[in-house]
Protein backbone atom coordinates (compact mmCIF):
# COMPACT_ATOMS: atom_id res chain seq x y z
CA UNK A 1 0.00 0.00 0.00
CA UNK A 2 1.08 3.38 -0.82
CA UNK A 3 0.41 7.08 -0.62
CA UNK A 4 0.97 9.82 -3.26
CA UNK A 5 0.13 13.38 -2.64
CA UNK A 6 -2.24 15.11 -5.84
CA UNK A 7 -3.18 18.65 -6.29
CA UNK A 8 -5.46 19.82 -8.69
CA UNK A 9 -3.98 22.94 -9.21
CA UNK A 10 -5.66 26.82 -9.71
CA UNK A 11 -6.10 26.39 -13.32
CA UNK A 12 -8.22 23.04 -12.47
CA UNK A 13 -9.90 24.27 -10.06
CA UNK A 14 -10.97 27.37 -11.70
CA UNK A 15 -12.14 25.96 -14.89
CA UNK A 16 -14.41 23.37 -13.30
CA UNK A 17 -12.51 20.37 -13.42
CA UNK A 18 -12.38 19.27 -10.01
CA UNK A 19 -14.98 16.61 -10.49
CA UNK A 20 -13.72 15.72 -13.61
CA UNK A 21 -10.26 15.09 -12.02
CA UNK A 22 -11.77 12.91 -8.95
CA UNK A 23 -13.94 10.97 -11.60
CA UNK A 24 -10.56 9.99 -12.69
CA UNK A 25 -8.92 8.85 -9.38
CA UNK A 26 -12.46 6.87 -8.39
CA UNK A 27 -12.37 5.29 -11.86
CA UNK A 28 -8.75 3.95 -11.33
CA UNK A 29 -9.92 2.80 -7.79
CA UNK A 30 -7.51 5.19 -5.83
CA UNK A 31 -8.81 5.56 -2.59
CA UNK A 32 -8.66 9.55 -1.34
CA UNK A 33 -7.50 9.19 2.10
CA UNK A 34 -7.02 13.14 2.72
CA UNK A 35 -8.72 16.21 0.09
CA UNK A 36 -8.97 19.94 1.65
CA UNK A 37 -9.18 23.01 -0.68
CA UNK A 38 -6.27 25.44 -0.06
CA UNK A 39 -5.31 29.20 -1.45
CA UNK A 40 -1.22 28.42 -0.91
CA UNK A 41 0.78 31.51 0.08
CA UNK A 42 4.21 32.77 -1.95
CA UNK A 43 6.19 30.80 1.08
CA UNK A 44 4.47 27.69 1.20
CA UNK A 45 4.33 27.74 -2.96
CA UNK A 46 8.06 28.12 -2.41
CA UNK A 47 8.74 25.58 -0.22
CA UNK A 48 6.73 22.83 -1.69
CA UNK A 49 8.97 23.64 -5.50
CA UNK A 50 11.90 24.32 -3.86
CA UNK A 51 13.71 21.63 -6.07
CA UNK A 52 13.21 23.90 -9.26
CA UNK A 53 14.40 27.03 -6.95
CA UNK A 54 17.20 27.71 -9.57
CA UNK A 55 15.38 26.92 -13.03
CA UNK A 56 14.04 29.91 -15.23
CA UNK A 57 10.48 28.98 -15.06
CA UNK A 58 10.10 29.16 -10.73
CA UNK A 59 8.77 32.53 -10.82
CA UNK A 60 6.18 31.57 -13.25
CA UNK A 61 5.27 28.52 -11.42
CA UNK A 62 4.89 29.96 -7.79
CA UNK A 63 2.88 33.08 -9.09
CA UNK A 64 0.67 30.55 -10.74
CA UNK A 65 0.48 28.15 -7.87
CA UNK A 66 -0.79 31.16 -5.83
CA UNK A 67 -3.19 32.57 -8.02
CA UNK A 68 -6.71 31.03 -6.79
CA UNK A 69 -7.08 27.98 -4.43
CA UNK A 70 -6.33 24.43 -5.24
CA UNK A 71 -7.25 20.88 -3.94
CA UNK A 72 -4.86 18.78 -1.98
CA UNK A 73 -5.20 14.96 -1.84
CA UNK A 74 -3.54 11.73 -0.47
CA UNK A 75 -4.13 8.71 -2.61
CA UNK A 76 -3.88 5.70 -1.40
CA UNK A 77 -3.34 1.96 -3.24
CA UNK A 78 -1.52 -0.27 -4.38
CA UNK A 79 1.46 1.23 -6.46
CA UNK A 80 -0.09 4.65 -6.19
CA UNK A 81 2.37 7.17 -7.38
CA UNK A 82 2.93 5.53 -10.47
CA UNK A 83 -0.85 4.87 -11.17
CA UNK A 84 -1.14 8.92 -10.39
CA UNK A 85 1.15 9.53 -12.73
CA UNK A 86 -0.17 7.44 -15.41
CA UNK A 87 -3.41 9.17 -14.80
CA UNK A 88 -1.97 12.34 -15.16
CA UNK A 89 0.50 12.25 -18.44
CA UNK A 90 3.42 14.20 -18.99
CA UNK A 91 4.16 17.68 -17.40
CA UNK A 92 3.54 18.75 -21.19
CA UNK A 93 -0.13 18.47 -22.47
CA UNK A 94 0.75 18.39 -25.75
CA UNK A 95 2.92 15.08 -25.50
CA UNK A 96 0.81 13.35 -22.90
CA UNK A 97 -1.18 10.33 -24.12
CA UNK A 98 -4.81 10.81 -25.17
CA UNK A 99 -7.25 9.99 -22.30
CA UNK A 100 -5.15 11.37 -19.82
CA UNK A 101 -6.03 14.52 -17.38
CA UNK A 102 -3.28 16.93 -19.00
CA UNK A 103 -4.09 15.60 -22.30
CA UNK A 104 -7.56 16.39 -21.68
CA UNK A 105 -7.82 19.34 -19.63
CA UNK A 106 -4.32 21.27 -19.45
CA UNK A 107 -3.61 24.55 -21.47
CA UNK A 108 0.45 24.28 -21.76
CA UNK A 109 3.48 22.95 -19.78
CA UNK A 110 3.04 25.39 -16.93
CA UNK A 111 -1.00 25.05 -17.35
CA UNK A 112 -1.25 20.92 -16.62
CA UNK A 113 -3.88 20.70 -14.22
CA UNK A 114 -2.26 18.26 -11.68
CA UNK A 115 0.68 17.59 -9.82
CA UNK A 116 1.36 14.11 -8.71
CA UNK A 117 4.81 12.85 -6.02
CA UNK A 118 7.11 11.43 -8.69
CA UNK A 119 8.68 8.74 -6.20
CA UNK A 120 8.56 7.15 -2.72
CA UNK A 121 10.67 9.86 -0.91
CA UNK A 122 9.18 13.14 -2.49
CA UNK A 123 5.97 11.19 -1.85
CA UNK A 124 6.35 11.02 2.38
CA UNK A 125 7.63 15.22 2.32
CA UNK A 126 4.77 16.31 -0.05
CA UNK A 127 1.91 14.17 2.06
CA UNK A 128 3.63 15.64 5.13
CA UNK A 129 3.97 19.08 3.57
CA UNK A 130 0.18 19.60 3.63
CA UNK A 131 -1.03 16.89 5.72
CA UNK A 132 -1.00 16.06 9.87
CA UNK A 133 -1.40 12.36 10.43
CA UNK A 134 -4.80 12.78 12.19
CA UNK A 135 -5.91 14.25 9.19
CA UNK A 136 -5.39 11.24 6.95
CA UNK A 137 -7.85 8.60 7.11
CA UNK A 138 -7.82 4.89 6.53
P1 LIG B 1 5.77 17.19 -13.09
O1 LIG B 1 6.39 16.26 -12.09
O2 LIG B 1 5.24 16.48 -14.31
O3 LIG B 1 4.72 18.11 -12.47
O4 LIG B 1 6.92 18.14 -13.67
P2 LIG B 1 8.17 18.89 -12.97
O5 LIG B 1 8.40 18.39 -11.57
O6 LIG B 1 9.29 18.84 -13.94
O7 LIG B 1 7.69 20.42 -12.91
C1 LIG B 1 6.83 20.89 -11.89
C2 LIG B 1 5.82 21.83 -12.51
O8 LIG B 1 6.51 23.00 -13.01
C3 LIG B 1 5.10 21.29 -13.75
O9 LIG B 1 4.01 20.46 -13.43
C4 LIG B 1 4.67 22.56 -14.44
O10 LIG B 1 3.52 23.16 -13.82
C5 LIG B 1 5.88 23.45 -14.21
N1 LIG B 1 6.87 23.34 -15.31
C6 LIG B 1 7.67 22.29 -15.62
N2 LIG B 1 8.47 22.54 -16.67
C7 LIG B 1 8.18 23.81 -17.05
C8 LIG B 1 8.67 24.67 -18.08
O11 LIG B 1 9.55 24.30 -18.87
N3 LIG B 1 8.12 25.93 -18.16
C9 LIG B 1 7.15 26.36 -17.29
N4 LIG B 1 6.67 27.60 -17.42
N5 LIG B 1 6.67 25.59 -16.30
C10 LIG B 1 7.16 24.32 -16.19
Amino acid sequence: MQRTLAIIKPDGVSAGHIGKVIAHIEREGLRIAAMRMEHLTKGEAEGFYDVHRDKPFFPSLVSFMTEGPCVLLVLEGENAIERWRKLMGATDPAKAEPGTIRREMGTNIERNVVHGSDAPGTAAFEVGYFFRGCEIHY
